[in-house]
């Protein structure tokens, strides 16, 4: 941290346009291509202001002032990024998981999608209801844009399906405040004349997201993360972990009485778990068990009430044990 390789000096306090910081922000987008196989026809961009930012970002790169564009409503996240996007356009949600009480997603078959949409968006995972797509939407030659924030490198994803995957770096990437967008090349210099230099997808990518001083040490730091990715085997050995976590707690919760979790099964999150006790008035008693145990972070959104358990890349199997074992214990004196 206060010495990088012999220098004298923190990655903090070095210069963003110096060679030893360039080698450092080229490796890790390096890093990051190899692991999710982007295409060369693909910017990646490490960019500010969190994934919200983008909520704003996309239609001002993306929506032509007389166009429309598509959105599919699967939760809070995704209902952000429509919000956002009406100030700036017409928005069509061309299908919401309202009538399924946001417990499961609409099917393609339902959408009610616009004829000439500037482009699709979705969120892959719904991060606070734990609702997760487990197939890609096809909608032929209009973009798809992704909210992959809690879910980006937890498993393979065919990045040459879509035109603009994003994601805020704190779930699955790194420090706060950056967010990583992978752009399809067709889709840079739409931008609307207002739109915000700093917004620009195209200036940011003819710039190597150098406009102006990146998050230097979140870069970093999410390319030290990159590395150990590679190191774990990548995304598909990160698959392999994953699903055996999300396998051992949602059997834990379906097999017992106690505790439901009321996502249909094929929209069931693989990060974010949320589950229910049977009673409410134990949900205190079961937060400070837990966190006496050093299970933290169990209490569920504040919009949704209950538990949630997200089990990020950097959780692993070690911890949801423990947190099953703890379940079941806490069932067996309370249920
Ligand atoms: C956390 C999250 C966001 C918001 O990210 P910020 O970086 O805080 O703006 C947006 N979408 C999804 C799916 C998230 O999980």
């Amino acid at each position: 941290m206060l010495d990088w390789q012999g220098k004298g000096l923190s990655v903090m306090e070095m210069s963003h346009r110096s060679d030893e910081y360039v080698a450092i922000a080229e490796k890790a987008e390096q890093d990051l291509r190899d692991l999710l196989n982007v295409p060369n026809d693909y910017k990646v961009l490490f960019l500010q202001g969190g994934a919200s930012q983008q909520f704003a970002e996309i239609p001002l790169n993306l929506l032509p002032e007389d166009g429309v564009a598509d959105y599919i409503d699967t939760g809070i996240w995704s209902k952000k990024a429509i919000e956002e996007g009406r100030r700036y356009g017409n928005v069509n949600v061309a299908a919401s998981a309202k009538p399924y009480d946001y417990f499961a997603i609409p099917g393609q078959n339902e959408w009610q999608l616009s004829k000439d949409a500037a482009y699709l968006h979705y969120a892959s995972n719904e991060t606070i209801g734990g609702l997760q797509f487990d197939w890609t939407p096809s909608v032929g030659d209009v973009p798809l844009v992704v909210d992959m924030s809690s879910d980006i490198l937890s498993r393979p994803v065919d990045v040459s399906q879509f035109g603009l995957i994003y994601a805020g770096a704190q779930k699955n990437i790194g420090p706060s405040g950056l967010v990583v967008a992978i752009v399809r090349d067709d889709l840079l210099g739409r931008a609307r004349s207002v739109c915000p230099t700093m917004l620009n997808y195209k200036i940011a990518a003819d710039n190597g997201s150098m406009y102006n001083t990146p998050a230097t040490y979140s870069w970093y730091l999410s390319g030290l993360v990159f590395e150990w990715l590679k190191e774990q085997g990548g995304v598909e050995a990160m698959e392999k972990r994953n699903r055996a976590k999300k396998d051992l707690l949602y059997k834990a919760i379906d097999a017992s009485d106690f505790y439901t979790n009321p996502i249909a099964i094929n929209a069931r999150s693989w990060m974010n778990v949320p589950f229910r006790l049977a009673d409410e008035k134990l949900d205190k008693p079961f937060l400070a068990g837990a966190e006496a145990r050093g299970l933290l972070n169990l209490k569920g959104h504040r919009s949704v009430g209950g538990m949630r358990a997200s089990i990020y890349n950097a959780t692993g199997l070690d911890a949801v044990e423990a947190l099953v074992a703890y379940m079941a214990e806490f069932e067996k004196e309370h249920g």
